[in-house]
């Protein structure tokens, strides 16, 4: 096995082996664009480290000095020369980009003696010593874990000690007297001298990149990228290039289009005068990219060719990093670029009206969790108009947030915990803030460029950011946030737009967004290409309305009970839970009739010939009983029943397993006057809709939580009685569907019984997950959560589809529902209608829709058309 391949050896369909940096690296020395030689290190010694314990193999590090050697002959240069020495970076890798998340080491080769060959050749002095230090820096940080905030402290030292204002003006001496003073740190830290030997820098180096894979942050970004954890990174030896050498040398960040927007006009940052790191970390706030057609005309134009040459080559968008040296370019990086959901939709639309990929590949393209962020609301224009901002900064992630003020991820992810939305205010974030951006709806900062780490992060996240808000005073240890004479506090909230870039204090009015234009191009190939129907749940007409905006093709699920708990109606369902009766308690429900009727009516109207599957009652009938003695007073007086017996009867109705109890179809076998009252109301609200507006309805009624095929055979009786007597009272027959949910395990095993009575499944994959694991929905997130953590669990199964077990009852059961009915009518309405990758599982077994919430509607019509393709 070949565990080192030279930038010329490679390609960029080698990612799974040189790791996303590397391959893309090798693709572009191999396309002739200047990059600065060198070699990767792959994937499999990484994985190869690890086996052996965290030590690299001896066959290994000879194939690494060979080719060390040859990278050293093509430079004409060779490492730890005292006259003419190689330096070069070390940089990590993974097969799929983790920006930020691992460790990069520069300027390494550099000692005590390089460092006067390096001053000696380029003539500068204070270069090379500012080299020198700055890896001494990151090499201690990197490799060997020296604390930065100590080696800040002598930095910091310096320039306060020589009152240089920025680092620039540290002269040649204050650097070497820094260089000394990092020196000695080492010895106090690590017991050691500074490695002088730059072979041994080196090893330690590729050492420190394999042992990054295993980081904290890297290992948190896995987790909520889904990547997997044995991918291993590669590392890549390349010879450096400096654009810290002058004002005719520089470094930048670009993108070929707008990451936030799409527009297609290169976006990016440079800074003259500086190394790479220093855009990337946003510590200085860079200037445009357009601007450097002014500072450096020539470079510029070159730099254009090249990104336009990759967007073909690629055909997609790419983020590349760059750098300037004495007036030469070198490409030091190129990848698909992260982008918003916006962005995305905007680059594929676009990217098919030049003819650079297809309709599908554009459909690909878009991730279908993303497509929500789209649906998510804006400020009010006209409020947003009105306010004055008290600060503006880098408009870096698109949408709006407000929320309360958190200076630290830790009291973000507090705050939202407590149910308080939150917003992320930091001089800088880091990767160590991830947890925090997660739990906040926004983030702002006061350093940092469009490509800092916030930004980036933030992109990914389809979270409201704004950056580089240099106005803003912050101090991370007072809790204040300091802007135009005011400061503000913990309990202070402000709103921040990532679209525009402003902040406000206080908390402006949200508004949704606009689903027009690209987006609705999109979603119409997205249409043309899947095979699944897409509905929705929806139990009122306002959800039902929303759905179809979104695209919904029908309701899936209306839940019955939703209805009951309007304050109107809660008094005529009470009665009817306690009244211990047949006749009372139809007394009861006789005032819920025409409740319930004209909310199906409601539904019918605004569904149209769209089909419609309405849920008998499913809770426990505890949930609706009186919780306070004043509704408890309330209820005696209008029923006429004592207190002591609502009492008693409520004491009856006690469960202690409410979920296991009496619920579902099993109230309907008990009291199937309930579902007489329910069925009466589905029949005749469409037998009144069709009338009143002369369009068909099919009404589906389906019976919930069966176990046996004569538990549904008892109601489908009385369902079926029910409609055949409204029938005959309006003397009028329209067709019909009574099917189930399939939502218990054994109702799964069974399916071929089943569907001798029903004619549609649809699988509530909620409570078949609840009964299938044994998991309680509503008291073991935490469990879940450990359980993920320590790798028990792939992913959270209220979620994600466990294929391999509930997964298998729901296969099974569309086999057996199959065999005895043919052409039975299949869907799914539990949450993971939502979620794409349980969407592709649906489509795999043949599933003929989904539904799901309705924000969750153009979700999953990407989705589907994603498992179609
Ligand atoms: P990341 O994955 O965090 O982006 P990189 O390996 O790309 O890390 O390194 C970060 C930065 O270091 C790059 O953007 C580049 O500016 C600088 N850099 C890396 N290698 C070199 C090199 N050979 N010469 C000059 N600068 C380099
Ligand atoms: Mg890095
Ligand atoms: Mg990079």
């Amino acid at each position: 096995k070949k565990f080192v391949y030279s930038f010329n050896e490679g390609s960029k369909d080698m990612r799974a082996l040189l790791g996303g940096k590397g391959a893309n690296l090798a693709e572009m020395t191999k396309s002739g664009m200047p990059v600065p030689f060198g070699f990767t290190v792959t994937t499999d010694a990484c994985k190869q480290y690890y086996a052996d314990g965290g030590k690299i193999d001896d066959s290994i590090i000879e194939e690494i000095k060979a080719h060390q050697d040859e990278l050293e002959s093509v430079m004409g240069k060779k490492l730890g020369d005292p006259e003419d020495p190689l330096l070069v970076s070390v940089r990590s890798g993974a097969p799929i980009s983790m920006p930020g998340m691992m460790d990069t080491v520069l300027n390494l080769g550099l000692n005590d003696e390089t460092v006067v060959a390096l001053a000696k050749q380029t003539d500068n002095e204070r270069f090379a010593y500012d080299s020198y230090r700055r890896f001494l820096q990151m090499f201690g940080d990197v490799v060997m874990e020296v604390p930065m905030k100590q080696f800040n402290e002598i930095f910091d030292g310096k320039k306060a000690e020589v009152g240089a204002e920025f680092d620039v003006d540290l002269k040649t001496e204050d650097l070497k007297d820094i260089i000394e003073g990092y020196k000695k740190l080492y010895v106090k830290v690590l017991g050691r001298e500074f490695p002088q030997d730059p072979q041994e820098q080196l090893m330690e180096a590729i050492k420190a990149v394999f042992r990054s894979w295993g980081n904290d942050r890297a290992i948190l970004y896995r987790k909520l990228n889904d990547i997997p954890e044995d991918l291993g990174t590669a590392v890549n030896v390349q010879s450096m290039v400096f654009g810290n050498k002058g004002n005719d040398s520089g470094t930048g960040v670009a993108f070929t289009r707008n990451p936030a927007t799409g527009e297609n006009v290169l976006y990016g940052e440079f800074l003259v005068n500086a190394q790479g790191e220093d855009v990337v970390a946003g510590i200085r706030t860079p200037k445009k990219i357009s601007e450097m057609a002014e500072t450096f005309p020539e470079v510029y134009a070159q730099f254009k060719e090249i990104a336009s040459k990759l967007e073909q080559h690629y055909t997609d968008m790419q983020d590349m990093e760059f750098t300037v040296e004495n007036g030469k370019l070198f490409m030091l990086q190129t990848r698909n670029g992260k982008r918003t959901a916006e962005a995305a939709v905007n680059i594929a639309v676009d990217m098919v009206n030049e003819g650079l990929i297809d309709k599908k590949t554009a459909v690909l393209r878009i991730e279908p969790d993303f497509v929500e962020h789209l649906l998510h609301p804006r400020f009010d224009a006209d409020e947003e108009a009105a306010a004055t901002p008290i600060a503006h900064g880098l408009n870096a992630s698109p949408g709006a947030a407000c929320g309360k003020i958190c200076f630290s991820a830790d009291e973000a992810a507090a705050a939202a915990e407590a149910g308080e939305k939150a917003i992320l205010v930091r001089t800088e974030t880091s990767p160590e803030d991830l947890a925090g951006m997660v739990a906040a709806q926004g983030i702002l900062t006061a350093h940092g460029g469009a490509t800092s780490h916030a930004a980036v992060v933030a992109r990914g996240m389809g979270k409201c950011c704004v950056t580089g808000c240099s106005a803003l005073k912050i101090s991370e240890e007072e809790k204040t946030l300091e802007v135009g004479g005011k400061v503000y506090g913990p309990d202070d909230y402000i709103s921040v737009d990532g679209t525009t870039g402003d902040v406000y204090s206080g908390l402006l009015k949200l508004v949704p967004p606009d689903i027009s234009g690209n987006f609705d191009t999109i979603m119409s190939w997205a249409d043309e290409l899947r095979t699944m129907k897409v509905r929705t749940n929806a139990d009122t007409p306002r959800d039902a309305k929303q759905a179809i905006e979104f695209g919904a093709e029908g309701i899936g699920l209306c839940r019955t009970e939703h209805m009951f708990f309007e304050e109107e109606r809660i008094p005529a369902i009470r009665e009817m839970i306690i009244a211990d009766t047949e006749e009372a308690r139809r007394k009861a429900l006789a005032k819920l009739l025409p409740f319930q009727k004209s909310d199906f009516k409601a539904m019918y109207k605004t569904m149209g010939d769209r089909p419609m599957t309405v849920r008998l009652l499913d809770p426990p009938l505890h949930e609706f009983l009186p919780k306070t003695p004043e509704e408890v007073k309330q209820l005696s007086e209008s029923s006429g029943v004592s207190v002591e017996k609502i009492e008693a009867e409520a004491a009856k109705l006690k469960e202690f397993n409410p979920m296991l109890g009496h619920r579902g179809c099993r109230l309907a076998v008990s009291y199937p006057e309930i579902a007489e009252m329910q069925t009466e109301a589905i029949i005749t609200a469409a037998l009144e809709v069709i009338d009143e507006e002369g369009i068909e309805i099919v009404p589906e009624i389906m019976i919930p939580l069966v176990g046996s095929k004569n538990e549904l055979a008892n109601v489908k009786k009385t369902v079926v009685d029910t409609i055949n007597r409204c029938f005959e009272k309006a003397g009028k027959k329209i067709d019909y569907l009574v099917g189930t949910m399939i939502e218990i395990p054994r109702a799964a095993l069974t399916a071929d019984e089943i569907a001798e009575e029903a004619e549609f499944f649809s699988f509530g994959t909620n409570d078949l997950t609840q009964m299938t694991f044994g998991f309680s929905r509503d008291d073991t997130a935490e469990l879940i959560r450990s359980y993920v953590d320590k790798g028990i669990l792939e992913s959270d199964p209220f979620k994600t589809i466990d294929q391999n077990g509930v997964g298998k009852l729901v296969e099974n059961a569309v086999k057996l529902g199959k065999k005895t009915r043919p052409n039975i009518h299949l869907g799914i309405c539990g949450e993971h209608g939502g979620d794409p990758k349980s969407i592709e599982f649906c489509n795999k077994v043949g599933l003929q829709y989904v539904s799901c919430s309705p924000y969750r509607v153009p979700v999953a019509r990407l989705a589907a058309a994603q498992a179609a393709i």
